[in-house]
């Protein structure tokens, strides 16, 4: 059993199942996820408690690595897991407070053409309390509180369902971290099983979509998860989550030098999705050295954006956040892989 990963209630059958008082549970349970803890021998846990619980796992995800942008406050960090696998985060300041960017595999097996984080495939799941180390890892060094969450780092999230769902609970639970869903954000390739199981939890998570084409074959082109779940499928699915949580969708579409920025795929944009309770975000490409492609030039990604609303859609540009310390998702990893990562604020 991962006792950080693992409900309150699971922690008192644990305890209770080993001779120990129910409230020990508690105790725990706010030095985890209150406290944002997992040294457990400094926690007020009695001699008995702390003996009982030395059998069972406890994760430790440890900042091996932290890039701070000098141009703003965005950091970038690398977490080492217990097996000294090592997964990417990044913690971004807006004017509504902190938001952070958490993995949920090691690798990633969607094969996505423009991502550096699923090069070498899947390597495992994170389990819950994994990712919540990256969440208290994060605060802790900052001495911050996060607000907002986004799963958007390596691994599709909805390829490691129930153990996502679970950190989420946990993370939203009023008696440790106590995060609002509506400050929580799943990103998917667009695992369309998944996004109706996602729709019946009555848990009113926000929902992004990487899109980044317009049409099955394109799309089909540069993500392999449209050969199994086509746009049709998707915008069904959708249809459905927006049905039954009344949240709107975010697509992020990643635009790429002429190959997804011209008016055709404003208008299948348009044909497809415009029906939709939905935002575009445009991501300009941030190249990596495996995908040999360009961004459009600032005036090219202006005018999609202009077409774009002209269709009734609502568009922003995002932010090029930390655009000195590193690329997009996976490129901090496999730098630091290949052995070429400096700059680094910390490196033990
Ligand atoms: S973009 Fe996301 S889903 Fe696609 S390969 Fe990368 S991590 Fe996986």
């Amino acid at each position: 059993m991962e006792l950080n990963g693992v409900y309150l209630d699971e922690l008192r059958d644990f305890f209770v199942k080993n001779g120990e008082k129910a409230f020990r549970a508690n105790q725990l349970f706010t030095f985890f996820h209150k406290n944002g803890r997992w040294d457990v021998d400094n926690s007020n846990l009695s001699k008995k408690a702390l003996e009982i619980i030395k059998v069972q796992k406890i994760s430790k995800t440890e900042i091996l690595k932290v890039l701070e942008s000098k141009v703003d406050e965005t950091k970038k960090f690398l977490f080492e897991l217990d097996d000294a696998n090592i997964v990417e985060g990044v913690l971004m300041k807006y004017n509504y407070g902190y938001s952070q960017c958490i993995s949920t595999q090691v690798g990633c097996r969607m094969g996505c053409k423009f991502c550096a984080s699923t090069k070498a495939g899947l390597l495992r799941n994170l389990s819950p309390g994994e990712m919540l180390g990256q969440v208290y890892a994060a605060e802790n060094y900052y001495k911050i509180k996060v607000k907002n969450f986004i799963l958007m780092g390596s691994g599709e999230p909805m390829d490691n369902f129930e153990n996502v769902i679970k950190f989420l609970k946990i993370l939203h639970d009023e008696r440790g971290h106590n995060t609002s869903y509506r400050n929580i954000t799943i990103s998917t390739c667009g695992v369309v099983s998944e996004i109706y199981k996602l729709s019946e939890l009555d848990m009113p998570i926000n929902l992004a979509i990487s899109l980044h084409e317009t049409n099955d074959l394109d799309r089909s082109a540069i993500m392999p998860i449209n050969n199994r779940y086509n746009l049709d499928d998707l915008s069904k699915a959708l249809d459905y989550y927006i049905s039954k949580t009344n949240n709107r969708i975010t697509f992020e579409y990643t635009l790429i030098k002429g190959k997804n920025d011209s008016e055709k795929n404003v208008r299948e944009l348009k044909n497809r999705f415009s029906h939709l309770l939905c935002h575009i975000n445009l991501i300009p490409l941030n190249p990596i050295d495996e995908y040999d492609e360009k961004r459009p030039s600032r005036e090219d990604i202006n005018k999609f954006k202009k077409l774009l609303e002209e269709a009734s859609f609502n568009v922003t540009i995002r932010r090029e956040l930390g655009p000195d310390i590193d690329g997009s998702c996976g490129q901090l990893r496999a730098k630091l892989l290949r052995g070429d990562l400096n700059g680094c604020c910390r490196s033990n």
